[in-house]
């Protein structure tokens, strides 16, 4: 969560969840400590998110009724997911508004919002270009440059120098990647890979990725309808995901290729592809249940072959992972997933390439490195300097910490108390 203030306006970008280590049993998610918006509420003109992952948008439900209820602003996928988690918590009315990124620009207070597409693991993320009272600052959360992504959005390039012309004085962007040497490959490579893999199935196939990764989704769908097979989805938030997606264009999957559960109990098993939840190995998914033999609404055959397309990157996702592999092994299955190197999944971040070809489009004075670990920042900051940036134009920002842009410049000005709000699990 970022919060940019002026004199007497408030803009936020982002607002997600974090997830707990094995040192916090019972916690289910991390919130944001809000504490110090709380008495300037009516500063805030709105919350921007940037695209739908539940760490960018997952603790709406609980932040929003603390800061006042402002308005949330985002594309329209991402709206839909929002809408969707609102909902669970019972969060009545939400005043949500639509991001257009090939629409032109709002304002929020004195802010002017222009928005980009830019490519990720979920449809319809977006960077955003703010025109502020003290300069240009382009904010670009989880970004990649993807020249053949599978919905055919491609990263808003020209738009993006357009944007940053004619100087911008900070660029404040997602440095996660910046370990990894060259350029992030294409979401579409996973497509060759999984029909591979379906080609040679005889029996069923299970694909698992995050619930959130249309694309990986579109891709096994299209691969299956080739080697007649028809859909059947297991597990709550796939559903849910998919649902939205072919409602507002997203997804293309027609009713006539999709089969429900108990319907596809009676067809025969190699004509189907299941897609299910659970791909970090959740203990209550729908595929951890499967692997148990206690899903109510599908069985695993021995010979079904199973493929885990997510790297196992949350706290405590690979030991599950690993758990729900070995017992899916144990009935029988043929299983596909990270150890075997298959590249069966390709990263949402962009590495070193791209994020040189951003600070190359964006040209900023000052460069903040984002959504990372230390190690990531400190890389970042080697590849501005790199590319000519002096060590004190990059600001490496640690949660709590305070920038402040005055007079064309950009300097550390001190630190917010904030620590992360466990959530109990209910
Ligand atoms: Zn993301």
């Amino acid at each position: 969560m970022f919060v940019y203030e002026s004199d007497d306006d408030i803009l936020v970008i982002d607002c997600g969840i974090d997830f707990p280590d094995e040192t916090m049993p019972g916690v289910e998610v991390i919130v944001p400590d809000v504490s110090y918006l709380r008495d300037k509420v009516d500063k805030i003109r709105g919350v921007i998110i940037t695209h739908g992952h539940v760490d960018h948008f997952g603790a709406l439900p609980f932040v929003l009724p603390r800061i006042g209820n402002p308005p949330v602003y985002a594309t329209r996928l991402v709206k839909g997911f929002i809408r969707v988690r609102l909902a669970e918590f019972a969060i009545s009315r939400p005043k949500l508004r639509l991001i257009d990124p090939d629409d032109k620009s709002f304002n929020l207070g004195p802010f002017e919002i222009l928005p980009f597409r830019v490519n990720h693991s979920v449809p319809d993320s977006i960077g955003l270009c703010l025109n502020t009272p003290a300069g240009k600052i382009f904010h670009v959360a989880d970004f990649k440059f993807d020249l053949t992504p599978v919905d055919g959005r491609v990263f808003q390039i020209a738009k993006t120098a357009r944007l940053a012309y004619p100087e911008v004085l900070a660029l404040v962007s997602d440095c996660l990647g910046a370990t990894t040497p060259g350029f992030t490959g294409s979401e579409r490579e996973i497509e060759k890979i999984f029909s591979q893999i379906i080609r040679e199935a005889e029996g069923q196939v299970f694909v698992t990725t995050v619930s959130s990764n249309i694309s990986r989704f579109q891709q096994a769908i299209r691969v299956s309808l080739q080697h007649n097979r028809k859909i059947v989805i297991l597990g709550r938030s796939v559903r849910e995901k998919i649902e939205i997606s072919r409602k507002l264009g997203y997804l293309k999957l027609n009713q006539s290729d999709f089969v429900s559960p108990q319907k596809a109990r009676n067809l025969s098993q190699d004509k189907l592809t299941y897609l299910v939840a659970g791909s970090y190995g959740q203990p209550n998914s729908a595929l951890a249940r499967l692997a148990q033999g206690t899903y109510r609404d599908a069985k695993l055959e021995k010979g079904a072959v199973v493929i885990f397309s997510a790297d196992p990157s949350p706290p405590g996702s690979r030991e599950a992972m690993d758990l729900v592999v070995d017992n899916l092994t144990l009935k029988g299955a043929r299983v596909h997933y990270y150890e075997i190197q298959e590249n069966l999944h390709v990263s949402g971040h962009g590495s070193a390439g791209d994020i040189r070809l951003l600070f190359a489009l964006v040209k900023p004075k000052y460069f903040i490195p984002i959504g990372g670990d230390p190690r990531h920042i400190r890389a970042y900051s080697f590849l501005a300097q790199e590319m000519g940036a002096k060590e004190d134009q990059v600001l490496e920002l640690f949660n709590g910490e305070v920038v402040q842009f005055a007079n064309n410049q950009a300097q550390m000005v001190g630190k917010i108390k904030v620590k992360g709000i466990p959530v109990k699990s209910t």
